[in-house]
């Protein structure tokens, strides 16, 4: 059985004691949630706060973007080696709105993944169609065309804890959901590309996740579809109760 995992994306949201104060809010309303990894991703400004406020908890703590290199001439960048001491586990890697604002390419994005799993971080890598692709025909291509971009050459000895998001772009921050079976569809996809590469043992244990304005109403109809082990939330995560009541309908 795959464990859950629920991570809450707080994107340009919260100022240090902002975030640490919804995190402190959150923290007792999913305390005795033991069955699903539940991960917080705050700005770059409030992980160390944040993080502090962690310890203990049994909630991790994730960054929502990171350089490829360890150190060097990257004005305004953050490596995997700075995260880490922040206790830093997981990464989000390749969202659309990095992909879309700031021109991030699946090439970069791999980079990436390999780095952060060579430094030992859990990435979250973000896949998913815009609406034009979606009504012209064309989601697994794409979907398949970024997996591949994304995970080419990535060592299946580290592929394990490798966490996929499915994120149609045109359901984030829309408030428009993929229907269940929309999600999984494309979740079995990403699972049969998955084998390909990585073997079905392998690809059975690796977690699949679905973002795109999931919310407490939402959730558990979406994560009770055999391919969906847990949930990318944006907006809704900014909410204590409504994040808590998520990862409780888990
Ligand atoms: C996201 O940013 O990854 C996301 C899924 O946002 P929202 O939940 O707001 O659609």
């Amino acid at each position: 059985m795959r464990r859950y995992i629920v991570a809450g994306n707080w994107k340009m949201h919260k100022t240090e004691d902002e975030a640490v104060n919804l995190a402190m809010a959150l923290i007792p309303l999913v305390a005795d949630v033991r069955s699903v990894d539940v991960v917080l991703c705050p700005p770059f400004t409030a992980l160390a706060p944040v993080g502090e406020v962690l310890k203990g908890s049994g909630l991790y703590l994730g960054a929502q973007n990171m350089h490829h290199e360890q150190q060097g001439a990257y004005t305004g960048e953050i490596s995997a080696s700075m995260l880490l001491p922040l206790r830093v586990s997981h990464v989000i890697l390749g969202h659309s709105e990095r992909r879309h604002y700031f021109s991030e390419t699946d090439s970069q994005i791999l980079e990436k993944v390999k780095a952060a799993l060579g430094a030992g971080l859990i990435p979250i890598l973000c896949v998913g169609e815009t609406l034009a692709e979606r009504e012209a025909g064309e989601t697994e291509s794409i979907v398949a065309g970024q997996l591949h971009g994304c995970l080419e050459g990535v060592e299946i000895s580290q592929a394990e804890d490798l966490v996929v998001a499915y994120e149609p772009v045109w359901a984030i921050g829309t408030g428009r959901t993929a229907t269940p079976e929309q999600a999984q569809e494309v979740h079995a996809f990403i699972r049969a590309k998955l084998t390909q590469y990585f073997g079905l043992d392998l690809a059975d244990k690796m977690r699949i996740q679905y973002g795109g304005s999931v919310k407490p109403e939402n959730a558990s109809e979406l994560m009770a579809q055999p391919d969906i082990e847990g949930a990318l939330v944006g907006g809704a995560s900014l909410d204590a109760g409504a994040f808590a009541s998520i990862v409780r309908s888990v």
